[in-house]
This record gives structure tokens, C-alpha cells and sequence, in this order.
């Protein structure tokens, strides 16, 4: 069986094909739901009885809400076609059925996942979510060891993003809170590792690793269990007052004379959430520093390891360093493993490592076996052209590595909107956020486990209300294609196979085309989005390939004044800013396609094609989607 032929069962269809199996389940379970309803004290009169019903205003009422819907309908079909393969632009599609029918049938309930006690189902099911993606990543999940792995939903990556940094920064200062109160309070002054708190730099206190603050806490608390509870509370109330979230940066810092305010490192492809993070946590956008990247668009490990150089040597702290698994605007993934290794070159300097895997995250399933254990290079490799080269695969393979990993299930887990996820490696850091008093302080004096506290989700995440019918369609999917080769990995495995022969295509029909324009790939097939770049043949002007790549694009564009089924085939664009290249890297570029590199001052604008839809390909007879819209363009450029 080929894989789309596995895969069709999951999906409604771009005709529809399902929609019987649809509209059998939901119809089944929505009866189930009002069935679940009338038993609750089925004894009782139900608040609105049968003869209202038939009142005139009443069906008047309900008349209501039908023309509201019919007039929703009517406007929603202006909408864009994302579930054809004929739409190969933004980072959406067809979605698997069984996370839309658990996510309806799970709103009729309306679970809110901030709390156990409105979502006894959910919650459990959410944190079931994040076990799963994080063995997806690599992480150690066996709650009864030190170091395990958990995760939560968000309702996207730009939240999930902000999450890292707001973990981070409560993990990281903590140990300096705890310095400064010790300072003032000479109970709180206990020995770690053969020295008293106050003895060390802040400095030092600052460059510790996330399980060394869990250690260093653990110290404390050791400490504190001299003392009566009273005691215990009014030490770490001191050490609380003393925090960076408590305090605010201006009394923190001016505490600390000579510590500088944190850098956080991402590579100039990184999504704009990265901005965003920064100016929200009040950390400045400022200190956002920009790696490189080089021509494959992936961070280049040799100018991180320069800037980390740099940072050490005038004391910077760095809170963090982001590398991008799967970057939004090219799909390309940064060396994970160069992070890693750069980080343990640097011994004097510990921060910590991001992975942000909005995109890319879901891809991680082709890599893993059945067991939850890494397949080889050489095995992942025979199902495909090129992919994954070995930056990619390293780069999938040190996920395990890191300390937390953002994840859209929005994206490639093809799951409705408002799904996306943080993992972090080692879930103590949430002991750095809980909005509860710390631990000890149980009124049995009993600390309940973690497993236990953690189902009081909304203590430990940024948002609050969010809806348990997210965590319910993720559960459910992962359940009907569980996150490994064989199943799940089936889908990803797709359609890297359909960027490669879209690849291939694109370098036959280059050739086809070559008279009049000169057609270049900018970069690698990493995951599954695909540039592609356009210059008349004769020109040398950046202004003018533009243009005339501009006046291709309005072609397969969404306008909001025109119906976007009225398209033959929908793209994206992107520009690739010269700011955010190397001499060397917009030389080649500029060589290839043959342009004056004076010329190329601002940008360049290519199409960008997410292909994320199964069926783009020539599957048995079928319409050969990839094909036909290289036609289209050809028709184009004939035109042109
Ligand atoms: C999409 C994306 C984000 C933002 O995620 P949202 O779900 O849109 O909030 C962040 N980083 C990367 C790499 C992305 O592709």
C-alpha cells in the first residue's frame, strides 16, 4: 500500500471523500453527548419543556441562529482553499479527521485545561501530549527519575516561545535572588559545593546549568529543614522578595552592580515572535543578538561560537541560545548539534538552548522507531533522494540534547488552530514558576508529588482559560497515528519525498524554460518548503527581477477582493533581505542568477511553497498536482 493510500482514511478530502465517516462520528457522538446529558439526574424536569419549544417566538428565536449560520456559511466560502493540493502556500492544510472530530465533540463538553477540577479528562490527556512529543524529541520520560521530560499545549509557537524565555529567566536568577537574600539574612548563606553562597560572583551564581539550579535548590531547602515551618516560610519569602519577577530589572540590577543584562541568541532567520519575546518580558529587544547563517540558510556554528566568544570575554550573560528546526520562511534547520557542542566548549559560560521546532517539530516522527528509539541515518536515508543530509539528521538527532523545544501541532501535526506545545527536558523548572508558596510548605507538611501538582496546569503556564478540546484532538491523533516512522511518520516522510521530486521537477522545467528565465533553488530541501527564485534571461537588475517576479506572483496570489477559488494554483512569497546574508552567501546567489551584486541592496523576492498536503504527487494515475502547477507557470512565463 502506498502511503497516501494509508493516509487517506485520516483526512476529510479535498472533495470530501470522508464525509460519510464524518458525519456518521460526529453524528454518533454528538448523540452519545446528549445522551450523557439527560442521565445526569435523568429523573429531574428538564428547565425548558417540549410544548415551549413550539411556541411561535421560540421558533422564531431558533430561526434566528439558523440565518446567523446560513450567513456564516455564505461568508466562510471566501475563504481559502487550504485543503487542495492545489494550495502550496502557507503553512496550513488538510487536517486529520480524527483531532477536528475529537476536537468538536470535545467542545460540547468545554473542558478548560487550566485546572483539574474543570478538566478531569483533559488535563491528563494534555500532559499525555507533552510525554509524547518529548520521547518524539528524545527526551527521558520515566517520572521516577531525576530528569524527566514533560511539556504543555499553548494556544501556538509564539506563545510557546515567550514560555522558554519566561522559564529561563525564573530559572536562571534564581540563584542570585537567593545570593541577595543571603546577603541580608546570614540563615539563608549554606554551603554549596564547598562554598557559602555569598562567596561566589554573581557572575558565577548566574552561569549555572538548569539541572545545577534544581541542585542548588534542593540545597537549600535541605538547609532550611532545620528550622520550624514558620521559619522556613519567612527564609524563602526573603529569597522570593529578592527575585527578578518580584523586584523588577531596575532594583535587581541596581542590587548587582556589574552584572549586565542578558543576551538571548537566535539566527537572522528566526520567527518574529523572538522580537516580540524580548519586548514583552521587558528584556529589550536590544539584546537580541543575531547569529548568521550561512548559504543552506542554517545558523553558521563558526559565527555563534565568534559572538559566544566575545560575550565571555566582556562577562555578558547569555540567558539563552534559539536554534530553528525548520525555519518559517525556508524550512531549513539549523545545526542543533553545533549548539550543543558549542555550549560544552564554552565552559565557563552556561545558558540555555532553545529549539524552536514550530515547524519542523512533527518531522522528528520519521526519525524515531516504533520504540522510541533513534533510526539510523542509513535507514531514514532509503526512503529518500537527498534527506536527510547529515546537518539535518544530526540535527534531529541532538533534539534530546537541548533543554526545551517549541511545537506546533497547528502546523505539521495537522491539528485546527490554537495547538502549540512547549517541552522542556527536565521538568523541575516549573518549581522556578509555580504561582503557589514553594513546596515545603504543605499544610499535612507532605509534599505532593509533582505529577500531582502539575495537573494544576494554569499554575505553571503563561495563559490561563485554554480549551481541554485542544488537548483532546492532539490526544486523539497521536492515539490513531502514533508519533513514529510507521504511522504518524508516514505523513512527514511524504512530503519531504514531494519537495525532493518538487526539487527535480523544478530543475527539469529550469532547463525547459532556460531561454527566457533563469530559474535558481536557494536552498536545500531540510523539511518541506521549497523557494524558488525567477530572473529574465538578460537582466542584471535586482529591481527589475523583482518586479517581474512580483508581476508573476500576482498570479497565484490571494487577493481579498477576489475569491481565492477562483485560482488555479496558491503560493506564498518571501524576501530574502540582503541585510541578513553574507557578502559571500549574496554573491553566490546574485551569481547564479545571474544579477550585478551592486544591484542587490534590498531584497529578493522568490515564491515560497509550503508542500504539506499528501496528495501534491503522481500517485498511481492521479492528478499530478506538482506537475500541473509547473505547467501553469510555464504558461506564465510564456506570457511574460
Ligand atoms: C509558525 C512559527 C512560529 C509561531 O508560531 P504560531 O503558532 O504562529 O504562534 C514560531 N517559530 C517558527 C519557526 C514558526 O514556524
Amino acid at each position: 500500500m502506498t502511503d497516501v493510500a494509508k493516509l487517506a482514511p485520516f483526512f476529510l478530502g479535498a472533495y470530501g471523500e470522508n464525509h460519510q465517516h464524518f458525519e456518521q462520528a460526529w453524528l454518533e457522538f454528538f448523540r452519545d453527548h446528549v445522551y450523557w446529558r439527560r442521565n445526569f439526574h435523568p429523573q429531574d424536569v428538564p428547565p425548558v419543556s417540549a410544548v415551549e419549544q413550539y411556541q411561535p417566538q421560540y421558533l422564531a428565536s431558533i430561526a434566528r441562529t439558523k440565518e446567523a449560520l446560513h450567513q456564516l456559511s455564505a461568508e466562510l466560502k471566501q475563504s481559502v482553499p487550504i485543503s487542495n493540493p492545489r494550495y502550496v502556500g502557507h503553512m496550513c492544510s488538510e487536517l486529520l479527521m480524527p483531532s477536528v472530530l475529537a476536537q468538536m465533540i470535545t467542545t460540547l463538553y468545554n473542558p478548560n485545561n487550566v485546572a483539574l477540577e474543570v478538566a478531569p479528562v483533559t488535563v491528563k490527556q494534555e500532559l499525555q501530549v507533552g510525554i509524547q512529543l518529548a520521547t518524539m524529541f528524545g527526551f527521558a520520560t520515566d517520572p521516577s527519575q531525576a530528569v524527566c521530560g514533560w511539556g504543555h499545549l499553548t494556544s501556538g509557537g509564539t506563545i510557546a516561545n515567550y514560555e522558554s524565555l519566561w522559564l529561563f529567566r525564573a530559572v536562571k536568577y534564581y540563584p542570585l535572588a537567593v545570593y541577595l537574600a543571603a546577603q541580608q539574612e546570614d540563615k539563608l548563606d549554606f554551603c554549596w559545593q564547598g562554598q557559602a553562597v555569598t562567596q561566589y560572583s554573581p557572575w558565577q551564581l548566574f552561569n549555572l546549568s538548569i539541572d545545577q539550579v534544581i541542585a542548588f535548590n534542593d540545597q537549600l531547602i535541605a538547609t532550611l529543614k532545620d528550622y520550624q515551618q514558620t521559619e522556613q516560610k519567612y527564609l524563602l519569602a526573603i529569597v522570593a522578595a529578592h527575585r527578578i519577577e518580584s523586584l523588577g530589572p531596575v532594583d535587581f540590577y541596581q542590587a548587582l552592580p556589574g552584572l549586565k543584562q542578558p543576551v538571548v541568541l537566535v539566527p537572522i532567520t528566526a520567527h518574529y515572535s523572538w522580537q516580540k519575546a524580548m519586548k514583552i518580558l521587558g528584556m529589550g529587544s536590544k539584546q537580541l543578538r543575531y547569529v548568521q547563517v550561512d548559504e543552506h540558510m542554517r545558523l553558521d556554528p563558526a559565527d555563534l561560537r565568534a559572538q559566544l566568544a566575545a560575550l565571555a570575554a566582556s562577562q555578558t550573560p547569555i540567558l539563552a541560545t534559539v536554534g530553528v528546526l525548520g525555519t518559517t520562511e525556508y524550512g531549513t534547520v539549523d545545526p542543533i548539534d553545533q549548539l550543543v557542542a558549542a555550549r560544552q566548549e564554552q565552559s565557563e559560560l552556561n545558558y540555555y538552548i532553545h529549539v524552536d521546532a514550530a515547524w519542523g517539530g512533527y518531522v522528528s516522527a520519521l526519525f524515531r522507531n516504533a520504540d522510541g528509539s533513534l533510526r539510523s541515518q542509513t535507514e531514514v536515508a532509503s526512503e529518500f533522494d537527498q534527506f536527510p543530509s547529515d546537518n539535518v539528521y544530526k540535527g534531529f538527532a541532538a533534539l534530546g540534547d537541548v533543554d526545551s523545544i517549541t511545537v506546533d501541532p497547528h502546523k505539521l501535526g495537522y491539528i485546527p488552530y490554537g495547538c502549540g506545545a512547549i517541552i522542556t527536558r527536565n521538568r523541575r523548572v516549573v518549581e522556578f514558576i509555580s504561582q503557589e508558596a514553594p513546596y515545603v510548605f504543605d499544610d499535612t507538611g507532605v509534599q505532593p508529588p509533582l505529577d500531582e501538582r502539575l495537573m494544576n496546569l494554569g499554575q505553571f503556564i503563561m495563559e490561563g482559560s485554554k480549551p481541554g478540546a485542544m488537548a483532546a484532538a492532539a490526544y486523539v491523533s497521536h492515539q490513531v497515528l502514533p508519533l513514529h516512522s510507521e504511522e504518524f511518520g508516514r505523513l512527514p516522510a511524504k512530503t519531504v519525498q514531494l519537495a525532493e521530486r518538487f526539487h527535480q521537477l523544478v530543475r527539469e522545467f529550469a532547463k525547459r524554460v532556460q531561454n527566457k528565465v533563469t530559474i535558481v533553488l536557494p536552498m536545500d530541501t531540510d523539511t518541506n518548503l521549497t523557494c524558488v527564485a525567477f530572473n529574465p534571461v538578460g537582466n542584471r537588475d535586482m529591481a527589475e527581477l523583482n518586479r517581474y517576479t512580483r508581476q508573476l506572483f500576482e498570479h497565484v496570489k490571494v487577493k481579498p477582493e477576489r475569491l481565492a477559488t477562483s485560482r488555479e494554483f496558491i503560493a506564498s512569497y518571501t524576501s530574502i533581505q540582503r541585510k541578513n546574508l553574507t557578502d559571500k552567501v549574496a554573491n553566490k546567489l546574485c551569481t547564479q542568477l545571474g544579477i550585478d551584486p551592486t544591484t542587490y541592496t534590498e531584497s529578493l523576492f522568490v515564491f515560497r511553497h509550503t508542500l504539506m498536503n499528501p496528495w501534491l504527487g503522481e500517485e498511481s494515475g492521479k492528478c499530478d498536482y506538482l506537475a500541473k502547477y509547473l505547467e501553469f507557470l510555464a504558461e506564465l512565463i510564456e506570457q511574460s
